[in-house]
This record gives C-alpha cells, structure tokens and sequence, in this order.
C-alpha cells in the first residue's frame, strides 16, 4: 500500500532527478566550476547551438536576466539556471544538442568556408535596368540561416536591406492562394515552367501566365489579392505578411525603387495588356492599380535574415519558427514549394532543380531564397547576377552546398553518397554506417552488408566495443556472411576489448563449420604473409 511518505519520497526522488540532469546542463556552461554563470556566458552558450539572444522565444528570459542584473551583480546562479529551463524547453533542446542541427558549429563552419571561397567571385553584374539597382555596390554579399527550429546564422552583410524584387513572388502566391484557394488561383495561373525569361511577353496555350513566378503570373497573383479592399490594405496586408515571415522583424520601403520600376515598366505593362486581351484577368480588374500594386511589392525592402526567417516558415509548413505564428497553410506552402522548385529561377529552373534539387526563388536584387523542407531556410545576397537574372553567388552558393549536403529532393535514393547530413550529431553520420553493419551481419543479412559497403563503410570497421561484422556473424553462425566477409579480405583475427577474435566467437557458439572456415582462411593468410 502507498503511504503518504512513499509517495512524497518519489517526488522527491523525481526531482533531485530533474535537479542533477539541470545541473549537467549548468555545468557544461560554467567551465571554471565557479558555480555561476555570467549572462555572456550563457548567450555564447545558446549562440553556439544558434539560439540568439534577441530571439522572441527568449524575451522573457531576456528581461529577466537584464533585470538580475541591476540587481545582483552576481551573474546566473543554479537556482535561477533551473527557472529558466523549467520556463522554456527550447533552452533544454538547445543545450542538450536536440534541435533539428544538432551540430550548429559544425555546419555553420562548413557555411563560412562556402561563403569565404565564393566572395572572390566578382562575375557577373548589377541589373541596371533602374539607377537604384545600378548603383548598388556589387561587392556585397550576405548569407543568412534559419532552421524550423529558429537556430539563426548570419554571415557578411547581413545588415544591409535589399528590394525583394521576384522573391516577392512566392510570397504573393501564397497570399492570394490563402485567401482564394488553389482553384480559383490556378484558374487565372497555369503552373508549369516557362522555358523562358521572366518577363518574356509569352502565355500558355490558354492565354494564361504560364506560373506565378514568372512576371505575368506575378501580375496575376496581384489582382487575385484582397481585389475589393483599397489598395492601400491590399499593400498593408502584404507588409503584414512580410513582417509575420520575418519573426517580427519590420520590412521597408524603398520608394525611390518604386518610383523607377513604374518609370521603365513598358514590358510589364505589355505583359498586362496581352493579358487583359486574353481576358485572363478577373472581371473588373483595373490593370494601372494592380501594375502598381506589383511594384511596390518588388520595392519592399529586408535584411538577409528576415528573408531567411521567411523561408524558413516556407521549410517548416507555414509556421514561423521564432514566433509560433501560423502564417500559411501547409497546403498553400506545399503548392508554393512545387512551383519553386520547377519555376523558380526563371529559364534555370530546369537545370536548378535536376542539379540542385530544392526549392528556391530569385530576384534581379540578386536575393535569393532557398528552402530545404523541414529543414531549414536560406537567404543568399549578393547583386551580381548572371545573364538569365540570377545572383552569380547565390547560384553558386546552391550548388556547393547541394554537392556538400545530402538536400537534393532525391537524396534520399542514392546509398552510396559521401554528402553530410547536418540533421545528424557529430558522430552520427560515422556510427550510424558501422552500427547498421554490425547489426546486418548479426543477422546475417548479405544484401544489406553489400549495400553498406557500396556505400563506403569499411567492412572491418567496429563498434565501441571493438566488435566486428566477423565477430557478430561468427557468433551468430551466419556462415554465408562470414564466407562473404573473407571474400572481401576483411582482417579475421581483430580482437574486440575482451581480447576476443571471431574465430573464439565460433567457437564458443558451437558454430564448427564457421571455425574451420576461419582456421583455414588465417592459416592461408599466414602462409601468404610468410612466403
Ligand atoms: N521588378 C522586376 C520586374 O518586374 C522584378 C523582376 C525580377 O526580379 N526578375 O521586372
């Protein structure tokens, strides 16, 4: 029978249970064992993990500790450690190494070493077709991160804002998709690539915009947004949603870009007109309202990390990652991603989604934004573009990233790849190819081991315990393995930390037909190495 003291003592046991695992915590950030931590200390801490310190998800803490501070000038002791990871799990999943990269460091390294060998990369040159991009300085570059969980890297000049110019398209899809629902969007918007430029004075076979990512879809898409609200609140809803993507980091306006694009926007006033012929538009559209409406979306202004942070809730199913906010559904941002990927670098998309693999979407700014569902998203600036209007780094930055982790949407197939998967710790991406081969060769599963080994794994490699594919299958009587094993010149007399071989595995299974196999194979190999 419980008692009232039984059941006291094991609250107590779960919470001296909870104290040592908060203590581990505390530990791993006070380094000098001095039974405090200083505010610094702590930020670097979660910095390393990629939780930043102006995060919305850490204001309270944020207040808090700014308010200990004039108080005790003592720094975090183990009391006030402990209320905060009982207030937010997201510090408990960040210390313990349990956010989407459990790695930070790591990747982020891998991000600079592309970033620094991409900024002596000067090809390529500034759309000049209005004054305010012309005169933007070329040089600049800027590489932001955002994953589903909110971990944040920003690298170069990310300080710098930049006009969304087409990255405003994806955006304004979603927006008008949202409201209206996949039919009626797509009846005034096919949704197949191109083949051509963005703003060719081409429509489909309907005499539709081929997709909304191109400049007459783009068009589109704005007449389709909130069309009977006053076009101020049809601007203020798309500022609304910019500052939503960006985890409350406000967007600009840069209207001296604005008052440009409408000055030279002869071709996107055609592109209107051939589509107005064609009665794509819905009825009562006034087309001077919705080509103006279009610029000014191109005119909004970010920083490299709000762009980041808006792709991000593109990865992560319409779903801010800072702040929790539901901004899309997960079938508008499905349908959004679909038509990045095939649509979304203009007459490169082809060639982009079979090299490269993931969604993205460019602009004549030379933003970028790319997006590696339930992963993370990503921001490259850097004005440059190339012939077809793509940023020249921003390109390049995808492909080395694409050869240097395992994202292209068909990854997954290939077993024989040597890319990285950020999603696994440190040691997982090495363990995880020894452990499956151990396990395989337990079981005596050939097909698997040969998988393995056409995947790269050694077939001598061995678990902590020093354990081998030839251990195991010998253990087990897996003679076909073993035989298999020793085809392959695999070495037979590797000891495990017991001072094991295989060879005393069979033989302690019983397995006899194994021990010959092996008393032979290390006998022959004897006589070779003794010839
Ligand atoms: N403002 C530009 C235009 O409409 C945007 C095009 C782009 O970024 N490709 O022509």
């Amino acid at each position: 029978m419980k008692t009232k003291g039984s059941i006291k003592t094991k609250k107590e046991a779960l919470t001296a249970q909870k104290n040592m695992a908060y203590l581990g915590l505390f530990n791993s950030i006070d380094h000098n064992k001095e039974g405090i931590i200083q505010p610094y200390q702590f930020w670097n801490e979660l910095k390393s993990h990629g939780i930043l310190a102006d995060d919305p998800r850490l204001k309270d803490i944020n207040d808090n500790l700014k308010k200990e501070k004039l108080k005790n000038r003592k720094g975090i002791t183990f009391e006030l450690f402990s209320k905060y990871i009982d207030q937010s799990i997201l510090l408990t999943k960040s210390l313990k190494g349990e956010l989407v990269i459990p790695d930070f460091k790591s990747f982020t390294d891998e991000i600079i070493t592309i970033y620094n060998k991409l900024e002596k990369n000067l090809s390529g040159s500034v759309a000049n077709y209005i004054p305010q991009l012309a005169r933007v300085n070329p040089d600049q570059f800027a590489v932001s991160i955002c994953t589903i969980d909110g971990q944040r890297f920003d690298y170069g000049d990310f300080n710098t804002d930049f006009c969304l110019q087409s990255t405003c398209k994806p955006i304004n899809y979603c927006i008008a998709h949202e409201r209206l629902g996949e039919s009626v969007v797509h009846k005034h918007i096919g949704r197949e690539p191109s083949g051509r430029s963005f703003n060719e004075m081409a429509l489909n076979n309907d005499g539709l915009p081929h997709n909304p990512l191109i400049n007459s879809g783009a068009i589109m898409c704005s007449s389709l947004i909130e069309r009977q609200a006053p076009i101020s609140d049809r601007f203020d809803l798309v500022m609304k949603t910019w500052s939503e993507l960006s985890g409350g980091f406000n967007p600009s306006f840069n209207n001296s870009v604005y008052l440009s694009e409408k000055q030279t926007a002869d071709r996107n006033f055609a592109l209107a007109y051939f589509m107005r012929e064609k009665n794509a538009f819905p009825e009562n559209t006034n087309l001077i309202e919705t080509l103006e409406f279009y610029f000014q979306c191109c005119s909004i202004e970010v920083k490299s990390p709000s762009m980041a942070s808006a792709a991000a809730t593109l990865a992560n199913g319409g779903v801010n990652p800072l702040t929790g906010k539901n901004v899309f559904n997960s079938s508008t941002v499905k349908n959004c991603l679909s038509l990045m990927n095939s649509c979304g670098m203009y007459d490169f998309s082809g060639e982009y989604a079979f090299k490269i693999g993931f969604p993205a979407k460019s602009g004549v700014s030379g933003a970028m934004m790319i997006v590696i569902p339930n992963v993370m998203g990503i921001c490259v600036w850097s004005p440059n573009l190339d012939e077809l209007g793509n940023s020249v780094r921003g390109v390049e930055f995808s492909k080395i990233f694409g050869e240097r982790f395992n994202f292209h949407n068909y990854d997954s197939l290939i077993n024989g790849n040597d890319k990285l998967d950020p999603r696994k710790s440190k040691y997982e991406n090495k363990i995880d190819g020894v452990i499956s081969l151990i396990y395989a060769a337990s079981l005596g599963d050939i097909d698997e081991i040969k998988k393995l080994e056409a995947r790269g794994i050694d077939l001598n490699s061995a678990d902590y315990d020093g354990r081998t594919a030839l251990h195991l299958a010998a253990s087990e009587g897996h003679k076909e393995v073993v035989e298999y094993l020793i085809n392959r010149n695999t070495t037979a007399n590797l000891k495990d930390r017991w001072g094991g071989s295989p060879i005393e595995d069979a033989k302690r299974s019983n397995h006899r037909n194994i021990v010959k196999i092996l008393e032979e194979y290390l006998s022959n190999q004897f006589k070779l190495e003794n010839k």
